[in-house]
C-alpha cells in the first residue's frame, strides 16, 4: 500500500435489481474494476453442493470454508475460481443462488470473503456490488448506492435472464424464490441486507439501465 486512496463505489441491493449490469457499466465508465461479491458466495455455495455439505450446518460450512480456495479475477470478463477451477458459468443456477444465500448467513464464511473483497478493493479500487459493501466491507467510502425495485419487476428481470440462458423457468417459482432469498438476506443476524442515511437510494423499477448508470456516475463525479 502506498497510502493512496483508491476509488471504491459500493452498490448494494436485493436479488434481481440489476446490480450486475449496472455495476459493470459504472465500472467501465469510471475505468476501475468491477468486483462481483455475490459470485464469491455463489462459488462457496457450489462447493457445498458439490461436496454434499448441509448448507444449514454451520460447523460443516466453517470447515468447508477453511479447506476451500476462492479467487476472483477482475477484468473485462471477470472470473471466479473454486480451488483453481473456473466456475464462472456454473454458479448462475437457482440451486446455487439459494445455496449462496444459505452459506452467506455463516459468520466464518463472511469473515473470509469480506477479507478477500477488501484486499481486492485496496489493491486497485473498484465498483463492488453486493449486500453489505457500504455497511461492512467499505463503510468509509462516500460512494454508496442502494438499488431497489418492486419484487415483480425483479422477478421478471431474473426470469428474462434465465430464459436468455436457455432455461424455461416458471415465473411464479422465480418470484417466490426471489422473495425467499430477500427475506433470508434481510433478516439474517450477520450483515443483513440494509442501508442507512449514508446511501443514495435509487428505485430502478421504472428506469432504463442507462439512466441508473448515468445517475450513479454523475453523483460519483460530483463528489470526487
Ligand atoms: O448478488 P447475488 O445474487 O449473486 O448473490 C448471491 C447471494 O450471496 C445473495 O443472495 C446473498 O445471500 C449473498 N451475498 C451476500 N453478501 C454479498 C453478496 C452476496 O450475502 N456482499
Amino acid at each position: 500500500m502506498n497510502g493512496e486512496r483508491k476509488l471504491i463505489v459500493a452498490i448494494d441491493g436485493p436479488a434481481g435489481v440489476g446490480k450486475s449490469t449496472t455495476s459493470r457499466m459504472v465500472a467501465r465508465e469510471l475505468n476501475i474494476p468491477h468486483i462481483d461479491t455475490g459470485a464469491m458466495y455463489r462459488a462457496l455455495g457450489l462447493a457445498a453442493l458439490r461436496e454434499e455439505v448441509d448448507t444449514h450446518d454451520e460447523t460443516a460450512l466453517e470447515e468447508l470454508t477453511e479447506r476451500t480456495q476462492i479467487d476472483f479475477v477482475p477484468g473485462q470478463r471477470s472470473r471466479v475460481l473454486l480451488n483453481g477451477d473456473d466456475v464462472t458459468a456454473l454458479i448462475r443456477t437457482p440451486e446455487v443462488s439459494m445455496a449462496a444465500s444459505d452459506v452467506s448467513t455463516v459468520p466464518a464464511v463472511r469473515r473470509v470473503l469480506v477479507r478477500l473483497q477488501q484486499q481486492l478493493g485496496h489493491r486497485s479500487g473498484g465498483v463492488l456490488e453486493g449486500r453489505d459493501i457500504g455497511t461492512k466491507v467499505f463503510p468509509e467510502t462516500p460512494f454508496k448506492f442502494f438499488l431497489t425495485a418492486r419484487p415483480e419487476v425483479r422477478a421478471r428481470r431474473r426470469f428474462d435472464e434465465l430464459v436468455g440462458k436457455g432455461t424455461f423457468p416458471d415465473f411464479a417459482t422465480v418470484l417466490s424464490e426471489t422473495l425467499t432469498r430477500d427475506e433470508q438476506d434481510s433478516t439474517r443476524a450477520e450483515s443483513p441486507l440494509t442501508y442507512d442515511e449514508t446511501y443514495t437510494v435509487i428505485d430502478t423499477s421504472d428506469l432504463a439501465i442507462d439512466e441508473v448508470v448515468a445517475a450513479i456516475v454523475k453523483r460519483v463525479r460530483s463528489l470526487c
